[in-house]
């Protein structure tokens, strides 16, 4: 198989007076999360499942907190951070989808903003949504916010290889 699937989730603590960074926006309107990087949750979560699809580990590992060159990294720097990873490695991004779940901040009014920015800076589609928990549990009661992403990879060398053969279509 030339595709592979992939999932990430992660979960921060927000904390009040703390810059707001999601889906590589500033949301002037929320309290944001606190992290060794900037807090952004979906861009953890896309990473994640990014470096899932392609069988590559996890953020830990990429982005461990013992290495100081992470300290307060962007999300769309380990976006594209990840992105070239992938692509040194012979993967293609087919698509992503992220799923904020969360009281604040309203994702819905930037939602176009945010899967342009996110497209770009993975070179592929990104769809975004965003739910809550009902009053529920950690992000029910503003404690923090969560995220849950999956993506679509090609193994690039594995499909050159199958054209090659002729065995493109059989696998
Ligand atoms: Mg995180």
């Amino acid at each position: 198989m030339t595709l592979r699937v992939g999932l990430g989730t992660d979960v921060h603590p927000i904390e009040p007076g703390r810059p707001c960074w999601l889906l590589c926006l500033l949301f002037d309107d929320a309290d944001g999360c606190s992290g060794h990087s900037d807090g952004d949750v979906a861009a953890h979560a896309l990473c994640d499942a990014l470096l899932s699809a392609a069988g590559m580990g996890d953020i830990g590992e990429v982005f461990g907190t013992g290495q100081p060159q992470w300290l307060g990294v962007s999300g769309a720097d380990m976006l594209r951070h990840v992105h070239t990873l992938l692509r040194g490695a012979g993967f293609r991004i087919g698509n992503a989808a992220v799923q904020v779940v969360g009281n604040r901040p309203k994702v819905g009014p930037r939602r176009a903003e945010a899967q342009q920015l996110l497209s770009e800076l993975l070179g592929a589609p990104v769809s975004v949504s965003a739910t809550t928990t009902d009053g529920l549990g950690l992000t029910g009661r503003g404690e923090g916010l969560a995220a849950i992403a999956t993506a679509l990879v090609t193994d690039e060398r594995l499909r050159e290889e199958q054209t090659d053969t002729g065995d493109e279509g059989r696998g």
